[in-house]
């Protein structure tokens, strides 16, 4: 697939639309700016690649919003060097614009499709996020610690297993909420294993689902 000039000036439109609403740090702006999000969509959905919308990218899974993305990344406040637990892997694109800002990403996807899909289409790009197939409430207690844990799901409950692979003073960025609407929230981990909690407004995620299914 090719990026053409169209599609960058596309992606600066877009970069100036997520500044506008809000997302000032000039690090996630360029990296939004450096990955092209037409990759990491389906066929049909291409000529909308640069609109500051969720999309199906099939399983029942959407890409998120450009701006949610900017702003649990925003959450995150990663520091390059960082490990980072992602729990919804979908298209890939938010694992690849962590990548991007020099994080060593591990992400799980719960849907075997969706994940080997994604699988083959990271071999072909320059980012190189590391991909699990698996439950994302359990974790991947053989890489813990994580300096953050980033959920792209809507979760239900605080996954326990993920609190206890977060380093202390670490974060975790969680849509949290039963039915439509969650709220987002950022937890960081104290030295005694309780978390302190931020809320910051309200989203909208597919459901993070339990055990795995056979799709
Ligand atoms: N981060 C993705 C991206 O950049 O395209 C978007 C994620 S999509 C909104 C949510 C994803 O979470 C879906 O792909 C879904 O299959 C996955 N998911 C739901 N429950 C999960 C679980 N328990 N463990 C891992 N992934 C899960």
């Amino acid at each position: 697939m090719q990026d053409t000039f169209r599609h960058k000036g596309l992606r600066k439109k877009l970069v100036d639309t997520i500044r506008e609403k809000g997302i000032t740090d000039s690090k996630i702006l360029a990296a939004i700016e450096a990955i092209p999000r037409h990759f990491f969509m389906d066929s049909s959905f291409l000529e909308f690649a640069y609109q500051d919308k969720p999309f199906p990218i099939g399983s029942g899974q959407t890409i998120s919003q450009p701006y949610t993305v900017a702003f649990q990344t925003m959450l995150l406040d990663v520091q390059r060097g960082h490990k980072v637990l992602e729990v919804g892997t979908g298209s890939g694109y938010q694992a690849c614009v962590l990548t991007e800002l020099g994080v060593k990403v591990f992400s799980i996807e719960r849907q075997r499709k969706l994940y080997i899909k994604t699988k083959a289409f990271i071999e072909t790009v320059n980012w190189k996020p590391q991909l699990f197939l698996g439950d994302g409430y359990e974790g991947l207690p053989k890489f813990a610690p994580f300096d953050r844990v980033l959920i792209t799901a809507a979760a239900p409950e605080i996954p326990a297993a993920l609190i206890s692979q977060l380093k202390t003073g670490g974060y975790m960025v969680i849509p949290h909420g039963e039915g439509e609407e969650q709220t987002m929230l950022r937890l960081t981990k104290q030295a005694d294993g309780s978390y302190t909690k931020e809320e910051f407004g309200v989203f909208r995620f597919v459901p993070m689902l339990g055990d795995l299914g056979n799709d």
